[in-house]
């Protein structure tokens, strides 16, 4: 497999503009294709799925899609020190599958997003004390209503919290590169379909044994809205069992994916 010789600078700066580049693409691709079929192609389609009833403020989008910008310039920058830290050594990363056996391809997964919910989960939490969040997470709060857009938008210092997690369980946990590139597909998919601020589960999906532990739109832009409750990143599990989740998240989840007569 190749690797660039990042300890060169040349090779340093291609890595990083790469990464820039893959990431920005990522990220109008998905939430691109998100806004537009949910915000601009069918809004009538999903009006009644809609969390927040009140309209978007003019500049939002604008906002969130500079902060964006920024987070991705941290995530390019985490990514390609990641890169180096691989080359020297540093990391658990492997690349022969037979390695761990097939069976570590799904375990290392499970593990590396089940470490990565807790930093987050209590990461988070310790943002919503007065002064953090007034210092950091307040830009991510800006937004009331969340949107695709959103999904990225943070204070560069929680962009940096945010993705120093990976680097950290990739020295611990051994990691085939296609599963990181899962657990990134994920954690993309999650965080956009989580900011979209209309409900695209099914309904009673919220009672399901497989949707009880999955976050989604109702359930993170409640978060944003009764800064509270729900806590989570992919998974519901820590908010359940430290009592955080939103007494109104059945009611509300119910309401939005409840046909409505006219
Ligand atoms: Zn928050
Ligand atoms: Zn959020």
């Amino acid at each position: 497999m190749f690797i660039p010789d990042v300890l060169q600078p040349l090779w340093f700066m291609i890595t990083f503009v790469a990464f820039f580049a893959i990431i920005v693409g990522r990220y109008f691709l998905v939430s691109g294709l998100f806004y537009l079929i949910f915000y601009a192609w069918f809004p009538a389609k999903f009006k009644q799925r809609k969390i927040s009833k009140k309209p978007y403020s003019p500049r939002q989008f604008k906002r969130e899609i500079s902060r964006s910008l920024v987070t991705a310039l941290i995530f390019a920058l985490i990514g390609t020190i990641m890169i180096l830290l691989w080359e020297k050594g540093y990391t658990a990363i492997y690349t022969d599958i037979s390695k761990y056996g097939l069976w570590w391809l799904p375990a290392s997964l499970i593990l590396s997003m089940l470490i990565d919910e807790t930093y987050y989960y209590w990461m988070h939490r310790l943002l919503h004390k007065p002064k953090l969040f007034k210092l950091i997470h307040k830009v991510h709060h800006q937004s009331n209503i969340t949107s695709p857009w959103t999904a990225f938008s943070f204070h560069p210092l929680e962009g940096l919290l945010l993705s120093v997690s990976l680097p950290v369980i990739l020295m611990m946990v051994p990691m085939h590169p296609v599963m990181i590139l899962l657990q990134l597909t994920f954690m993309t998919f999650s965080s956009v379909v989580n900011h979209l601020d209309i409900e695209i589960y099914p309904a009673r999906f919220h009672k399901h044994i497989l949707g009880r532990w999955l976050i989604g739109a109702t359930h993170h832009g409640l978060h944003h809205k009764q800064f509270k409750y729900n806590f989570g990143l992919y998974f519901t599990f820590w908010d359940k069992w430290k009592k955080t989740e939103s007494p109104l998240f059945d009611e509300t989840f119910e309401s939005a994916t409840t046909a409505k007569p006219y």
